[in-house]
């Protein structure tokens, strides 16, 4: 017996329900999901366009990758043609996508398919986390919808159902192996990226994480959770810990319709973004320090406080940005490794969000 059937013994006895592969499938040859990198139904994905999308939708939804995922195609319509593309324009692509160590591995991965691989993605799990930016669960999913190896991705939506179907009490994310082994039995004989999908659509359009459609549901006759009718509390969670607040101050100058900004450092947090010069980001903030960390500027003797704050939520911490503001005469040189760009291409630039913000309350818009 598995590790996870022994376990789900010691709870109740498991449910083995051999047809759900075969009510999913059904299920989603009838209600599945167009989707911008998804082929027409009968078709092999491409490779490409499955594992651009699947690093994109790592943090970011449906909806907000779509128009990033088709600009993307539309510039580099293979893995070669984002693999000879420069690391800032990609970042330039990706702004505003968020988490943009992502878009620093896809440009890495897509260097070392063409370096590599000849422009051509390997098709085991094994060879495919060996590139930049894959872990296990990418992997899978390139693996099993790109290339039908009999694996299954798990991603949340996923994990909601199959935490559900079996009540699984174990609070995430200590749960993933036996949710990962539970989700392996709900995969056919055949067509794995099949089932992964039919698995990742019901959780995102009927297994929904409040008020699911059990009625809807292919798998409602056996789903204990919903016998049980406490379906909404599965997954069960670890209690999370959010950060400490960080602050610091940002820095908004003005040169008639320019804009002064620098590069962020390569390495760390928004590695290699664009950004108005700023203090660093402390818990322990204090103005007068960061007012020291100012851009030195000919002519700038006071800076101009903003009213409010910008706030913004990092993975691991929130920030809290005091906003001061300075206009500069013409001709004002910028400081070292600072560069002036003109406000009205600030959209052509590899902002992050939290900068994007930090200007538009600056620029008083
Ligand atoms: S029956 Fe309801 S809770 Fe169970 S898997 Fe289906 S939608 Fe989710």
């Amino acid at each position: 017996m598995s590790p996870a059937a022994a376990k789900i013994k010691r709870r109740e006895p498991p449910v083995v329900a051999a047809d759900r592969p075969a009510l999913l499938l059904d299920w989603y040859d009838r209600h599945r999901r167009r989707l911008p990198w998804r082929p027409p139904a009968g078709e092999r994905a491409d490779p490409y366009r499955v594992w651009l999308s699947e690093i994109m939708l790592q943090q970011t939804g449906v909806k907000t990758v779509g128009p990033y995922f088709e600009r993307f195609l539309a510039r580099w319509p293979d893995v070669a043609s984002l693999g000879r593309a420069s690391q800032d324009d990609v970042l330039r692509m990706w702004a505003g996508l968020g988490y943009y160590s992502r878009a620093r591995n896809l440009h890495a991965c897509a260097v070392a398919v063409l370096r590599d691989h000849g422009g051509v993605f390997p098709n085991t799990e094994e060879g495919l986390r060996k590139l930049p930016g894959i872990g296990p669960y990418t992997a899978a999913a390139i693996g099993a919808i790109a290339f039908d190896i009999r694996t299954m991705p798990v991603d949340g939506n996923i994990e909601r159902v199959v935490s559900r179907l079996y009540a699984v009490e174990e609070p995430l994310p200590q749960a993933k192996p036996l949710i990962q082994e539970l989700a392996a039995t709900l995969l056919g004989l055949s067509r794995a990226g099949d089932s992964a999908q039919a698995l990742m659509d019901l959780g995102s359009s009927i297994c929904t994480p409040k008020k699911p459609a059990c009625a809807l549901c292919p798998l409602n006759e056996d789903c204990m959770a919903r016998t049980r009718g406490d379906q909404e509390t599965f997954p069960r969670k670890a209690p999370k810990k959010t950060g400490t607040l960080r602050r610091g101050a940002a820095f908004i100058v003005t040169r008639g319709d320019e804009l002064l900004v620098r590069t962020r450092a390569e390495k760390g947090l928004l590695g290699g973004m664009t950004e108005v010069p700023g203090s660093e980001w402390l818990a322990g903030h204090d103005d007068k320090a960061a007012l020291k960390q100012a851009p030195a500027l000919k002519g700038v003797e006071r800076w101009h406080r903003k009213a409010g704050v910008v706030t913004h939520v990092f993975t691991h911490f929130p920030l809290e940005l005091v906003i001061y503001t300075a206009d500069v005469a013409a001709r004002t040189r910028a400081p070292e490794d600072m560069r002036w760009v003109p406000i009205a291409t600030l959209a052509g630039e590899a902002l992050p969000n939290v900068m994007r913000k930090a200007i538009a309350h600056g620029l008083g818009e």
